[in-house]
């Protein structure tokens, strides 16, 4: 029975869901002051679990690189496995970005009829005010990047979800002189993170023990308030998106691990459904780290050493769902001005496009909807109308759940490929 409700808790919570949804919406139940109260209670739960998730983040991530850095028995090993992780990174994004660039080109989702584009266009002025004030606030440009990276005081940088990059730097650098301290000062050290580490595990696991109620209380609001309609004008934008991921997700990454991990894809695919789920249903990489190291080494049997030093990385810079949307939705509204305004866009431009998308997407937060600072740089700076990003309002908030779930389980396949390179993920060896 735990097994079960292990494995197909939150699927039970994304059907039921639904269910409610569709009850509600059909008997016109939506306006009612008790549809109000439910969805009030459900955004409470989702919001206590993501508060949940996001408590353990900074501890994560700090007692996971610290130990990861200092627990390197040589620097070759260090050495070994940070060039491993960069490349791995490095090609994987490269890689959702070309494919972003190759369905956008093919399918040409911007190249519908003038008036379509017209009324589609028509919408650009109505950027959500949040987003004007993140876009104010300006991580406008990408030398603001390289300043994120060493901060000026940790603490508020750890206190800051958009700011973990400098808490990154900062505990490598800790991690990685602790590993030189003479012997009796290092082991007292790695004892105190290695005690903060199990500790936070152990909170972990009660975090997503309630998932399943959290997930029905993300997913259920959302489904309720927005419905699927306000995607119809988008639908070509959209299916072009999902259609990249799942070329990414199925194709590329079975490829990889199929042919570098040397396993059986399906086996991974499988361990990490549930991960996956709670990072569709929570938009958030950072939320999900605790349940993606801990299935990891739980399930799929890779040792911390490795874990805790690629997958705490991997979920704060490697973003490859998100680069390839930005690809898409930089090129989609480039097409759609083009229809409508003759606006030409040349090969250098999406060249620029491409790079912009592989280097912004390192800085991108793991938080719901930080992709669109991202993307209105690149809009900015290839010349386009900074408001027509607004367009893409309507479907952010589906195409984040997918992009983060890519996000995510990117990160989790790096995991597992690097691990069978130092021999571990045992959990597969019965399925090569
Ligand atoms: N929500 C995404 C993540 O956390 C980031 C983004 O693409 O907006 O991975």
């Amino acid at each position: 029975m735990r097994k079960f409700f292990d494995r197909w808790g939150v699927v039970c919570a994304l059907a039921a869901s639904v269910i409610v949804t569709c009850v509600l919406r059909c008997s016109n139940a939506t306006t009612l002051s008790w549809t109000k109260t439910f969805v009030d209670v459900c955004e409470l739960f989702g919001k206590v679990f993501m508060n949940g998730l996001k408590m353990l983040v900074v501890p994560l991530i700090a007692s996971s690189l610290i130990c990861g850095m200092a627990g390197f028995g040589s620097r070759a090993e260090c050495k070994r496995l940070g060039l491993k992780t960069f490349l791995f990174y490095f090609l994987s994004c490269a890689a959702a970005v070309l494919i972003g660039l190759c369905m956008v080109n093919t399918v040409k989702p911007g190249r519908v009829d003038a008036a379509l584009a017209g009324k589609i266009l028509g919408q650009a002025n109505v950027l959500p005010e949040h987003f004007v004030g993140i876009n104010a606030e300006s991580t406008a440009k990408l030398s603001d990047f390289f300043l994120r990276l060493i901060p000026t005081n940790v603490v508020s940088a750890a206190a800051d979800n958009t700011q973990i990059l400098g808490l990154i730097t900062f505990s490598l650098l800790f991690g990685f002189f602790i590993g030189r301290l003479p012997n009796a000062l290092r082991d007292l050290q790695l004892r105190f993170w290695e005690g903060l580490q199990h500790v936070i595990r152990d909170i972990t696991r009660i975090v997503i023990a309630f998932s399943p109620l959290g997930v029905f209380g993300l997913v259920t609001p959302i489904l309720l308030n927005a419905g699927l309609d306000v995607l119809k004008p988008l639908s070509v934008f959209v299916l072009t998106v999902l259609a990249g991921f799942a070329l990414y997700t199925f194709g590329f990454l079975w490829l990889l691990l199929r042919f570098v991990g040397k396993i059986h894809p399906w086996a991974h695919y499988k361990a990490m459904f549930p991960v996956t789920l709670t990072a569709f249903s929570t938009s958030s990489s950072a939320a999900s780290l605790g349940i993606a190291l801990d299935t990891v080494e739980r399930v799929s049997k890779v040792s911390p050493r490795t874990a805790r030093f690629t997958l705490p990385l991997g979920i704060t810079i490697n973003m490859c769902g998100t680069a390839l949307y930005e690809c898409v939705v930089v090129l989609f509204l480039a097409q759609l001005y083009q229809v409508t305004q003759g606006i030409a866009f040349g090969f250098w431009n999406q060249v620029t496009v491409v790079l912009m998308a592989l280097l912004t997407s390192v800085g991108v937060a793991g938080i719901p909807a930080s992709a669109l600072i991202a993307i209105t740089m690149i809009v900015g700076s290839v010349g386009l109308p900074i408001e027509s990003v607004g367009i893409i309002w309507v479907a952010e908030r589906l195409l984040d759940m997918f992009r983060t779930a890519v996000n995510v389980f990117n990160d989790t396949c790096g995991t597992v490929i690097i691990a069978r390179t130092e021999g571990e993920a045992t959990a597969y060896e019965r399925m090569k």
